[in-house]
């Protein structure tokens, strides 16, 4: 496939087997509903080359054949698939982080929909209320609205992404960036269950303080 062709530390075994587990995790977003119709994009870095969901295809039938590669330094696209609109957001993030391997943004409900409060935008963070939440995520900032695809909502992200490991978006939805696909969707994951017990307790279970989050992270470390 044209798409292992690009040797850059590991080799052609080891691309396919991270490629087979990015379409493996793309279908289970989608299968777990953390996003509907077209929308989210997820993506890998191997060697200088990342590896990215289509533009305008569901992440649950997304294939090996169907992903598009885009050189990290560059930007272009080696392989005439056309990548997700929202290919800026993912080159700059990995530009802005040598230790992110894996990006998944998504749009799902409860995140999006706490992303779009007024009381959250541009100061305040989401609350964690579980421990696992506390320790992966801690307390996750919202970035303001920009048009999705956009070079603002791109460099907006990556200069969060440069800092910490995740970030809403007001009225969009949520990014995480990790070593690897599996920590990234264990991120997406808490989030979306983070956000969905903020409503479920109409805003007001008690939150972890930041000592609690601090003890839970000397006890894991
Ligand atoms: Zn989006």
């Amino acid at each position: 496939m044209k798409y292992f062709e690009h040797k850059q530390g590991i080799n052609d075994m080891e691309k396919q087997q991270a490629v087979e587990n990015l379409v493996d995790i793309c279908h289970h977003v989608q299968e777990k509903g953390l996003v509907s119709g077209t929308g989210g994009n997820i993506s890998i870095k191997t060697g200088n080359v990342i590896y990215i969901t289509p533009t305008s295809v569901a992440l649950g039938k997304i294939t090996d054949k169907l992903l598009s590669v885009v050189s990290i330094e560059t930007g272009k696209p080696l392989n005439d698939i056309t990548p997700s609109k929202e290919i800026m957001m993912h080159l700059l993030s990995y530009r802005a982080n040598e230790n992110i391997h894996a990006i998944i943004h998504v749009h799902s409900v409860y995140a999006a929909a706490i992303a779009s409060m007024p009381d959250f935008i541009h100061d305040k963070t989401i609350p964690a209320y579980t421990p696992g939440y506390g320790l992966r995520v801690g307390c996750l900032p919202v970035i303001p609205y920009e048009v999705p695809g956009s070079m603002e909502l791109a460099q907006s992200v990556a200069t969060v992404l440069k800092e910490r490991n995740s970030v809403l978006l007001a009225n969009h939805g949520s990014v995480v960036a990790a070593k690897n696909l599996e920590k990234a969707l264990d991120l997406i994951e808490e989030i979306e269950e983070n956000a969905k017990l903020f409503f479920i307790t109409n805003g007001k279970a008690n939150p972890l303080s930041r000592e609690q989050i601090q003890t839970l992270h000397e006890y894991y470390k």
